[in-house]
């Protein structure tokens, strides 16, 4: 089996605590030779960074559209310091999300604005985040240069194409997996270019629901991301090698990493 590559996982998140080497062995374990590690306010985007240099692996920095009511005048020179680290590739986590309006709507589009303002400008790919807020995310993303992967798609059929028509990479999380909600996404899986297709776990959230036997604990981790890749192998009609020889040279091709 090609290697994988997670292109997110949020090892910050307390349900990790105490077992990042353990967490990280079992992915590797199970053929995830590198994670992306997932930095959504600026503590988590700092530890993220600790995490990915301890443990040579790769890290973003930004804020979350949740967090975005957080945001201070110094997320542009706090998260360019740290983008300063060759583990941090993206800037990110950062976005709209109208589902759970965890931050006032007009709070998320600037603090987006300033994040895509920023990595224009340290030439840095973006590691977006979108939910029910496809039209103005679209809007705001022509506003400027932009590069980067729309990270756990799940939206319709003309989100993706207006996502695909900006450049953007697409990451297909364990959504895809879910034999209930996971069907639209299923549908428009083959009309994503496997040149854009990013994989990703969203460890420990989205565990796959085809996971067997079922697990009994719901905390998903990277070493699941075979279940991910081998659900689009299907919904391709190709070999889960290929998906994953695919998703593993467009991680390295998106955020700019020689190929080891
Ligand atoms: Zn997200």
């Amino acid at each position: 089996m090609t290697d994988l590559i997670d292109a997110g996982v949020n090892l910050t998140n307390h349900q990790f605590e105490g077992e990042h080497q353990a967490v990280i062995a079992r992915a590797n374990a199970a053929g995830v030779k590198a994670m992306l590690l997932i930095g959504c306010d600026i503590p988590s985007s700092q530890q993220s960074l600790e995490l990915a240099t301890r443990f040579d692996q790769y890290s973003t920095a930004g804020v979350h559209p949740h967090d975005a009511k957080d945001a201070t005048e110094q997320l542009e020179s706090t998260l360019t310091e740290l983008a300063q680290n060759s583990a941090v590739v993206a800037i990110g986590e950062c976005g709209l999300d109208y589902n759970r309006d965890f931050s006032p709507r007009d709070i998320q589009r600037s603090v987006l604005r300033r994040q895509l303002a920023l990595a224009e400008k340290l030439n840095l790919p973006v590691y977006l985040h979108e939910r029910d807020a496809s039209d103005d995310m679209l809007s705001i993303l022509k506003e400027f240069k932009v590069r980067g992967v729309l990270h756990c798609f799940t939206g319709n059929k003309q989100a993706l194409k207006n996502y695909l028509n900006l450049g953007l990479y697409i990451g297909i999380t364990g959504w895809v997996c879910d034999e209930r909600r996971g069907k639209e996404l299923q549908a428009l899986v083959p009309s994503i270019p496997l040149e854009r297709l990013l994989i990703e776990t969203d460890a420990p959230f989205l565990i796959p629901r085809t996971i067997t036997p079922k697990p009994k604990s719901r905390k998903n981790e990277p070493a699941n991301l075979s279940y991910v890749c081998a659900t689009l192998a299907k919904l391709y009609n190709v070999d889960e090698n290929l998906v994953a020889k695919h998703s593993t040279e467009n991680f390295y091709s998106l955020f700019d990493i020689a190929g080891r």
